[in-house]
């Protein structure tokens, strides 16, 4: 299975975020991340050079898990966190359940930012009628367990091999 996910570590060693492989090679060129893993029989080339893809970078500096979404929080991840399930789909009236958006539980334009813990996979009744007001406002809960306790994102089945020493073990 041809992957373009790039396993991003913290300093510690504790998986942070997936990133697409164009921004890991971003990353190495610029030296914030040094290359834990590459991916066997896959390599990238250059007019001139070869190097090995990239499956696992770690971070030289601590970024907190916060923050972490400067390095790209992908659509795709928080979706499937959230098992493509609508997170407002217990309180919602007009919950369709599956999930095809992202949504901030936080609007943007009240302060909410683009953190993992802030984004949940949403149907999009649902986000189109939440638009810009709070849970609060709405009387409104999240259906799943909060996000800011619910990464890391991985399926231990179905992440690349390289991977895999480096992701806490499913319970
Ligand atoms: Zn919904």
């Amino acid at each position: 299975m041809a992957n373009d996910q790039v396993l991003v570590l913290n300093v510690s060693y504790e998986p942070v975020i997936l990133i697409h492989w164009h921004r890991a090679i971003c990353l190495v060129m610029a030296e914030k991340v040094t290359v834990e893993a590459v991916e066997d029989g896959r390599a990238l080339r250059s007019a001139t050079a070869e190097f090995p893809y990239p499956a696992v970078v770690r971070l030289r500096r601590y970024v907190p898990a916060t923050r972490a979404s400067s390095l790209g929080c992908s659509r795709r991840s928080v979706l499937r966190r959230d098992g493509f399930l609508c997170a407002y789909r217990a309180s919602s009236p007009v919950c369709a359940t599956r999930a095809a958006s992202v949504d901030h539980v936080v609007p943007r334009s009240r302060g909410g930012g683009d953190e993992p813990t802030n984004l949940v996979a949403a149907c999009v009744p649902c986000n189109q009628l939440k638009a810009n007001r709070t849970l609060r406002e709405l009387g409104w809960s999240l259906h799943r367990v909060d996000p800011a306790h619910a990464m890391p994102l991985f399926d231990l089945e179905d992440v690349p091999v390289a991977w895999r020493p480096f992701l806490p073990v499913a319970a």
